[in-house]
């Protein structure tokens, strides 16, 4: 898993008009209500990534 992927499904999985994740729909034909897990998956990683990148650089 990298910074790409995740950047990947926050592009794709975003709130449909209907509050619904348009990625899931459209990838797994599942409708799933926005935030969904995978959304909820990337910005988990992505804050520990930045959490992860400034300790780094305060050491
Ligand atoms: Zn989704």
């Amino acid at each position: 898993m990298n910074d790409g992927q995740e950047q990947a499904i926050l592009a794709v999985h975003v709130r449909g008009l209907d509050g619904m994740c348009v990625g899931c729909r459209a990838w797994w034909s599942r409708l799933a209500p926005y935030p969904c897990w995978q959304v909820d998956w990337a910005t988990s990683r992505q804050a520990r990534t930045i959490t992860t990148r400034f300790l780094e650089n305060v050491r």
